[in-house]
C-alpha cells in the first residue's frame, strides 16, 4: 500500500484551482482575548456545498480517464461526501449514482438531486449498502469514491491545510475535525512539509473515540456506530491509508463532548457570524478546552472548521439548548 504524499496535495492543489473555493482564513480578537493565543479559522463552512469534502470528492473524479468519466461516479453516503461526488460530477459533466438510506432527511436528498445525482435509496435494516453500492458499481461500470479511505480523497483533503499554511506561516498547533481520517491524514501532510515543529492534533467526538483508541494501541479499532450531534463523525473505523499517515504524522488525538460542541457552534454565531454544524466544532472545541488547562497558550494555532451543513430547525434547537 502506498500512502500519498505532500507532493500528491501539490497536484491536488492544481487540480481543484478554479473549482474550488479558497476559503478564508479567518481570526477573532475575542476568541485570541478569551483563551489567551492566536487562532486561525480555517473556514470550509464557506466551502463549495458547505463543506471541505468538495476538494477530494473533485480532486478524485478530475482523475477518472476517458472510460471512467463516461460511465461516472458512485458513492454511498447520507452527509456532506454524498453532496461533494454529486456537485464535482455535475461540474466534471460526468453522471453520479449516490445510494443513501430510505430514511435519510428530506432536505439532504432534495440537495444531492438538486446537485443532479441519481439517488438510489436502500433500507438501513434489511440491506447492505455496500454490497448495494458494489452490485451497481459493477453492473454499470461505475468507480467507486469512498468518504475518506482514498489516496485522491486524502490528497484533495490536504489542500486546505496547504492553504492555511501558506498563509499564516508556520503554526505551533493544528486541530482538525476527525471522522474517518481523511481531513486529518492530508491535513497532517500539508503540516509536515510546510511546518515541521507544528503539533497535528485530530478530535473526535467523546461517543466515539475509535481514532484515539487506534492511535494509542497502534491498530485499527473498530467501534459501534456512536451517539452524538456530529453526524460527520459518526464512522466505526479510520481507514488502511488514514491510520497510515495519522499514526505516522498526527500527535495526538483529543475527544470532545456534545455539550462542547454547542458551545463552539455558539460561539462562532454570536462572535464570528458564521452557521457551523457541529462536526465543524470539533477541532475549535478541543483548542479551548487545551487552553482552559494551560497547553498552547500564546501560541498560534490553526483550527480547521470543517463545514456548515445543519438543518436550521435543528440548529435553533440546539442553540437554544434543547
Ligand atoms: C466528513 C466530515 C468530517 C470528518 O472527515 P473525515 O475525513 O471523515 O475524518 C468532519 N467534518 C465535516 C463537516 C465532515 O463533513
Amino acid at each position: 500500500m502506498q500512502l500519498p504524499t505532500y507532493d500528491d496535495v501539490i497536484a491536488a492543489a492544481a487540480r481543484i484551482k478554479g473549482h474550488a473555493h479558497h476559503t478564508p482564513v479567518l481570526q477573532s480578537a475575542t476568541a485570541d482575548a478569551r483563551w489567551g493565543a492566536k487562532f486561525f479559522f480555517k473556514c470550509e463552512n464557506f466551502q463549495r456545498m458547505g463543506a471541505f469534502k468538495f476538494r477530494g470528492a473533485f480532486n478524485a473524479l478530475s482523475k477518472f480517464d476517458a472510460a471512467q468519466r463516461k460511465a461516472g461516479a458512485i458513492a454511498f453516503s447520507s452527509g456532506n461526501h454524498a453532496q461533494a461526488v454529486a456537485l464535482s460530477a455535475r461540474m466534471l459533466g460526468m453522471p453520479a449514482v449516490i445510494v443513501m438510506p430510505q430514511d435519510a432527511p428530506a432536505a439532504k436528498l432534495a440537495a444531492t438531486r438538486g446537485y443532479g445525482a441519481e439517488v438510489v435509496l436502500y433500507d438501513r435494516f434489511t440491506e447492505d449498502r455496500e454490497a448495494l453500492t458494489k452490485g451497481l458499481a459493477a453492473e454499470r461500470g461505475m468507480t467507486l469514491i469512498p468518504p475518506y479511505d482514498h489516496p485522491d480523497v486524502i490528497a484533495g483533503q490536504g489542500t486546505a491545510a496547504k492553504e492555511l499554511l501558506e498563509e499564516t506561516g508556520p503554526l505551533d498547533r493544528l486541530y482538525i475535525c476527525l471522522g474517518g481520517g481523511g481531513l486529518t491524514s492530508g491535513s497532517a501532510l500539508s503540516a509536515r512539509a510546510l511546518a515541521p515543529k507544528c503539533k497535528i492534533y485530530g478530535v473526535e467526538p467523546e461517543a466515539g473515540n475509535d481514532g484515539q483508541q487506534s492511535l494509542r494501541t497502534g491498530s485499527i479499532v473498530h467501534i459501534a456506530t456512536p451517539k452524538t450531534i456530529a453526524d460527520g463523525a459518526q464512522t466505526q473505523h479510520l481507514g488502511e491509508y488514514t491510520f497510515g499517515i495519522i499514526r505516522r504524522d498526527v500527535d495526538d488525538i483529543f475527544t470532545v463532548s456534545d455539550a462542547q460542541l454547542v458551545e463552539a457552534m455558539r460561539f462562532f454565531a454570536e462572535r464570528m457570524k458564521m452557521v457551523v454544524e457541529p462536526t465543524g466544532g470539533l477541532a475549535f472545541a478541543a483548542a479551548c478546552a487545551a487552553l482552559e488547562g494551560g497547553a498552547g497558550k500564546g501560541e498560534r494555532i490553526g483550527v480547521i472548521v470543517s463545514g456548515g451543513n445543519v438543518d436550521m430547525a435543528r440548529y435553533a434547537e440546539l442553540l437554544a439548548g434543547r
